[in-house]
């Protein structure tokens, strides 16, 4: 069988495109060396939250992304989905004319000894079932994708075949070039925890805690350590990586204490932490499209490095190899709404915002080599 697309990845941003290109009519296969929803994905949160503060590009599309993904996760898994809103404490960052600026609603609330701004339109989800549910309907192969062959416009991946290929492999290393595309992982630990105490929504400082998930647990994260800062050397392979073996008793601390001045949860226990490391480039915006070829480009048009411009049908690109990376620290905010977006590129043509563009990036990267 020659599946229409072949995704390598199986966490929120692959797991949502083969789920969107599945439901458009074509046979999907994805496939990942760890499993589904291993890798960032299984670490995260997964809080759905608002990002306020007076209005731009980012947090336009973060709030956007939000909207429709909330109502997505709510009719594709509702049992997975615990929506009761966030209180956002504040701090010193916080100054409500920026809020004001902005159409998100909020309203000022007290709880116990902490006040704060509160977003009714935020959530909790449980991304292993999501993201399973999100490929029922595909093929899924364990499998680590070393290199692509492409051989009479067809795809050989093993024993598998495609036409088409999507990569969202995170932080891993990317199996074809394109390093216009620079992500610096982002490590970090969430722990759920079980409590006698009723928390009645998500609370929102330095750190989350959420409201009691459908099994009655209650997460909190998540740590943040920038890989580069640490001085190692990221593999992002993570198998041998040093922030993935070493244990977390440090971070697992610093969540409990950065918890407790949100609330007091009564009867704590620790009974699962997790880790893992998120993808991002310094924009903070994610990335997504077809994946332009740099050096047959640039042999192509010299002039990029000088500033020149290229419609974008001329660069040179993979033929038929697309991208979905950098959801940061919003991989469950941004999935769905991305997924979304690049199967209406892929399929009729439509536009890509040029924020979340590669082509962004690649003219980026050409100038500063110039
Ligand atoms: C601690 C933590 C807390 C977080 N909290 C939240 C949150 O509250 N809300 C939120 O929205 N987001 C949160 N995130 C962010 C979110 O988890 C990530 O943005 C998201 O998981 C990224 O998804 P992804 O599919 O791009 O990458 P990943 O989930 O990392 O998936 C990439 C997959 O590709 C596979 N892969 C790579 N290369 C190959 C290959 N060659 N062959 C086969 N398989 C391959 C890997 O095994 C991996 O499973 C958090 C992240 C972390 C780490």
């Amino acid at each position: 069988m020659i599946y229409d697309f072949l995704i390598i990845g199986a966490g929120s941003a692959g797991c949502n495109c083969a789920y969107a290109l599945n439901k458009a009519g074509k046979k999907v296969a994805i496939v990942d060396k760890e499993g589904i929803c291993a890798g960032g994905s299984g670490a995260a949160g997964a809080f759905l939250s608002p990002l306020p503060g007076k209005k731009n590009s980012y947090n336009s599309l973060v709030n956007s992304a939000l909207n429709y993904s909330i109502n997505f996760y709510e009719n594709l898994l509702p049992n997975s989905v615990t929506k009761k809103g966030v209180l956002r404490v504040q701090n010193d960052n916080f100054d409500e004319t920026k809020l004001k600026d902005n159409e998100i609603e909020y309203e000022y609330k007290k709880f116990n000894d902490i006040e704060g701004y509160f977003y009714k339109d935020a959530a909790i989800i449980n991304p292993s079932e999501i993201c399973n549910k999100l490929v029922e309907n595909c093929d899924f192969f364990l499998l680590d994708v070393s290199e692509l062959i492409y051989k009479d416009n067809i795809y050989h991946i093993g024993d598998l075949k495609a036409k088409q290929i999507i990569l969202t492999q995170g932080v891993n290393t990317p199996i074809i070039s394109y390093p216009y595309l620079k992500i610096s992982p982002v490590f970090g630990v969430k722990i759920d925890v079980k409590t006698s105490t009723n928390v009645p929504f998500n609370i929102h400082k330095s750190i989350s805690v959420s409201t009691n998930k459908k099994d009655g647990t209650v997460a909190i994260g998540a740590t943040s350590i920038n890989h580069f800062l640490e001085g190692i050397e990221c593999t992002t392979t993570c198998d041998k990586c040093m922030f993935l073996i070493n244990n977390d008793e440090e971070d697992v601390k610093s969540l409990l204490s950065q918890a407790d001045e949100l609330i007091n949860l009564k009867d704590l226990e620790v009974i699962k932490v997790y880790k893992g490391a998120r993808a991002t480039v310094k924009s903070y915006f994610p990335v997504m499209g077809k994946i332009i070829n740099y050096n047959e480009s640039i042999k192509k048009y010299p002039a990029i490095k000088n500033g020149r411009k290229i419609p974008n049908d001329l660069l040179e690109y993979y033929p038929n190899v697309y991208a979905l990376n950098a959801l940061g620290s919003r991989g469950f905010v941004f999935g769905p709404y991305l997924a979304k977006i690049l199967k209406e590129n892929i399929l009729d043509g439509v536009d890509i915002p040029k924020d979340t563009s590669l082509e962004k990036l690649f003219y980026k990267m050409a100038r500063r080599k110039s």
